[in-house]
């Protein structure tokens, strides 16, 4: 999006005249492997069970505020109680709103770049200071003792397990010590999760760590980026918190009946979730062979790597071959950087073939 119009920054709150909105930059391909959704089909009859429900919702009534049914079910499947759970339009709305509530001038908002850019972006809205502390260069590993430093003086810390780009989980065992170190809020965004090893979730501290917030969304492993439905798992005294800033009608109904029938459907999406990781280590494999890529491993749905040129690798992916890619070679601390989705076999080997080409000698 362009810069604010001179007249619009004179109007806005002062702190908004720069901002820099978030770009998914997306253009239409026939492969797009951008944005980390899920490319297969949805599992055999959850499509039919989510129609039948959309198609037995009334639209004239307003949505149950708290989507309670959904809390429910999203409480049962993770072994927890509705007051561990708060539902949002996406895991975005919920990340802002957590930024709202406990941000604000004066407060600092700890975060581990390369990381998931909404975050700064998000604090920057509501005037919050972000520490950030670098991962290193080469291998993205958390600088652990920084990050416990900064944790002790700050309102808000956000970990991102698998992290997005770089792949890489967060020990539990570091999650437990943040939380402690932390005096404030500790968020584990789990947008991922689904992709990593079982055992990785940072669920299993809530029971001990009350300042901890679990976030996860069904706009990856559930295939459902459409829909728009993110949530919450905390105490329920920070469950209360997020409750009491939401826009009460934010998940329409459309959306809870959406999310409840896929939720409900949960187990049908295990083998698709086992094909995507298997997937994941095939592509990885077949671009680590190919010259001059250099691939991270992943716990999620992508892979980040690092190519010669990557700007223009990215361009000509998209221009010669419909394949869409994202571009982060401009972020801080990933020069020559793609983060490739995990697509289907067929977009996966499309994109090695094309990959192959590029960066090949015929390529350069
Ligand atoms: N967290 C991370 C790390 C993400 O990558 C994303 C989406 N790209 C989100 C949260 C938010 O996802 P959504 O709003 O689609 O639920």
């Amino acid at each position: 999006m362009a810069q604010l119009s001179e007249r619009m920054r004179a109007l806005v709150q002062p702190h908004l005249a720069d901002i820099e909105p978030y770009d998914p930059a997306f253009s239409p391909c026939k492969i797009n492997l951008s944005a980390n959704e899920n490319t297969y089909p949805l599992p055999a009859g959850v499509r039919e069970a989510i129609d039948a429900a959309l198609a037995a919702t009334p639209l004239n009534r307003y949505p149950d505020p708290m989507a309670n049914e959904l809390r429910d079910e999203l409480a049962s499947r993770h072994g927890l109680a509705r007051e561990n759970v708060c539902v949002g339009n996406g895991g975005d709305e919920l990340l802002f709103n957590f930024l709202l509530a406990f941000g604000g001038p004066g407060r600092t908002l700890v975060t581990c770049p390369p990381d998931f850019s909404e975050y700064g972006f998000f604090a920057s809205l509501v005037q919050t200071e972000c520490v950030r502390v670098f991962r290193d260069a080469e291998t993205f590993a958390l600088d652990e003792q920084a990050l416990l430093a900064a944790a002790r003086d700050a309102a808000m810390v956000i970990l991102t397990s698998p992290n997005n780009p770089t792949g890489d989980l967060v020990p539990l065992e570091l999650i437990e010590r943040v939380c402690a170190a932390c005096p404030g809020i500790v968020m584990v965004d789990e947008a991922y999760g689904e992709f990593a090893p079982a055992g990785s979730s940072a669920e299993v501290l809530l029971a001990r760590c009350s300042n901890l917030v679990v976030l996860h969304t069904l706009s990856k492993a559930f295939g459902e980026a459409g829909i728009r439905l993110g949530y919450v798992l905390a105490a329920p005294d920070i469950i209360d918190v997020f409750a009491a800033v939401r826009q009460i009608y934010s998940v329409n109904v459309l959306t809870q009946a959406a999310a409840l029938a896929a939720v409900r459907t949960r187990d049908a999406y295990r083998p698709c979730v086992a094909t995507i990781c298997a997937e994941r280590e095939r592509l990885a494999r077949a671009l680590g062979a190919l010259d001059g890529v250099r691939v991270w491993p992943s716990a999620a749905n992508f892979l980040l790597v690092r190519v010669a040129h990557a700007a223009e690798v990215r361009r000509r992916l998209r221009d010669d071959y419909s394949i869409l890619v994202r571009d982060f070679s401009s972020a801080p601390g990933l020069a020559e950087c793609l983060r490739l989705t995990v697509g289907t076999p067929e977009e996966n080997d499309a994109l090695v073939c094309a990959l192959s080409e590029l960066t090949g000698k015929e390529g350069r």
